[in-house]
């Protein structure tokens, strides 16, 4: 048994046995809790750095949260308790600021048609959350010939018209994060990966693979500049590509657009044509039981709307869901594009105003909120609804391994956090929405 807090392991003599260092368990099991939402909130607070945000608040805090993390013997549950859920709150802050950042130097987003595939020609493949690295490549691209396409997180890059303006961002190419190893293989020009969520390269395309500053994979060139010529470079050498257009998608719900039909969206729902919202997306991944979400979204009722967001998206969007009638609008599609999983906190926003307009809480909302969540941005999401009191969010396909039986319990009796009911996505949406047979 390997313990990471005890004196023993520090002095590198290894663990005695459980519970001899007088390791609390739960203590333990809420410092991990802290650590990954502060991993996934920095990851974040990376990428808003880059657009120039920041919040002196937030700093303070990553200090004082990895403080309360340096032993497991001196610190007690209900502080513990509380830092965790101030993780939430900050992460909201970040993810606040993150958005800031996007409007300020891209735009307000509108929805828009992707291309999803390839066109003839050399091409760069974009993958990750970065949007300042995606931009910096359509910089030094531009008149090159080269075509640049979005991969997984990428996606909502197309959204913003400061970088759809480029004529040649031509469409998005793959699906989430695991499905990476087959997806580059098959795209033979070069791959830029600018976040984390990227798998060691194969053989086959390792030479094409390159990864920006913190990001950076076994194999892999990682580049520590702005500067991609080398990457340019490669695009030149590399057989082009085809023309081969598999579909297209609609995406740029961002919060901007659905609070500017909050009035119609309020007006669907008091007329009965709209009974239910739900939320489901989050982090993918690659284990068996992920294809719960796509069961549970298959069979939502016509008359609710889906918001979606982060690379669980890919689990649900390839079936037709249809649209929904919105006063004096028309047609809009169920299922709505928010944009990557930081884009919960335009979610957020949208589901506040609902509960304004309706004057209720938002746990009063006809409301589900479905996470698939595998790394630590979705934990740091997970924790700033909770800070905000949101109740009766379904987590899954597993529990985390890293939450103790005791702080489940206490999640659960607080915040009515329930897991995704393994094999049976209908009985979960039963007891979410009042079916017809
Ligand atoms: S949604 Fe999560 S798993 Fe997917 S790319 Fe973003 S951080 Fe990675």
């Amino acid at each position: 048994m390997f313990c990471n807090q005890c004196e023993q392991t520090a002095r590198g003599t290894g663990c005695v046995e459980k519970g001899v260092c007088g390791k609390d368990e739960d203590v333990q099991s809420l410092q991990e809790i802290l650590l990954y939402g502060l991993k996934g909130m920095c990851a974040y607070a990376h990428h808003a750095r880059r657009l120039g945000m920041v919040d002196e608040d937030v700093d303070a805090f990553v200090e004082e949260a990895l403080f309360a993390t340096v032993t497991n013997v001196n610190f007690d549950m209900d502080s513990l308790f509380g830092l965790v859920l101030e993780c939430g709150r900050k992460n909201l802050r970040v993810m606040e600021m993150l958005d800031e950042g996007h409007l300020k130097r891209y735009g307000t987003p509108s929805p828009t048609t992707v291309y999803e595939g390839t066109k003839a020609g050399p091409g760069i493949l974009v993958t990750g959350h970065d949007m300042v690295d995606l931009e910096d490549l359509l910089e030094q691209t531009e008149g090159t010939g080269i075509n640049v396409y979005t991969h997984g997180e990428m996606l909502p890059a197309h959204m913003y018209p400061g970088l759809r303006r480029h004529e040649h961002l031509v469409g998005h190419y793959g699906g989430a994060w695991q499905k990476q190893k087959k997806e580059f293989a098959q795209f033979t020009g070069p791959v830029l990966a600018t976040t984390n969520c990227v798998l060691i390269p194969r053989e086959e395309y390792k030479d094409r693979l390159f990864t920006t500053r913190v990001t950076a994979v076994p194999g892999a060139r990682r580049l520590d500049t702005d500067d991609f010529s080398e990457v340019i470079d490669c695009a030149k050498r590399c057989q082009p590509l085809v023309d081969e257009q598999v579909g297209e998608s609609t995406i740029g719900f961002h919060q901007s657009v659905l609070l500017g039909l909050a009035g119609e969206i309020v007006e669907a729902v008091k007329a009965g044509s709209l009974k239910h919202f739900f939320l489901i997306g989050g982090c993918d991944g690659a284990e068996p039981g992920r294809n719960y979400f796509s069961e549970f979204a298959t069979h939502t009722p016509p008359d609710s709307l889906i918001l979606t967001l982060g690379c669980g998206k890919y689990r649900i969007r390839d079936h037709d869901y249809g649209t929904i009638e919105l006063p004096g609008v028309g047609p809009v599609p169920r299922l709505l594009d928010m944009g990557q999983c930081n884009n919960a906190y335009g979610a957020i926003q949208v589901a506040v105003a609902l509960s304004e307009a309706f004057d209720c809480g938002v746990n009063d909302l006809p409301l589900t909120i479905v996470l698939s969540w595998f790394e630590q941005k979705a934990v740091a999401v997970l924790l700033s609804l909770l800070a905000l009191g949101v109740r009766g969010i379904r987590i899954g396909p597993a529990a985390p391994a890293f939450v103790s039986p005791n702080v489940f319990k206490i999640l659960q009796d607080q915040y009515d956090l329930k897991l995704t009911t393994a094999g049976d996505p209908l009985a979960d949406l039963k007891a979410s929405y009042p079916l017809q047979s």
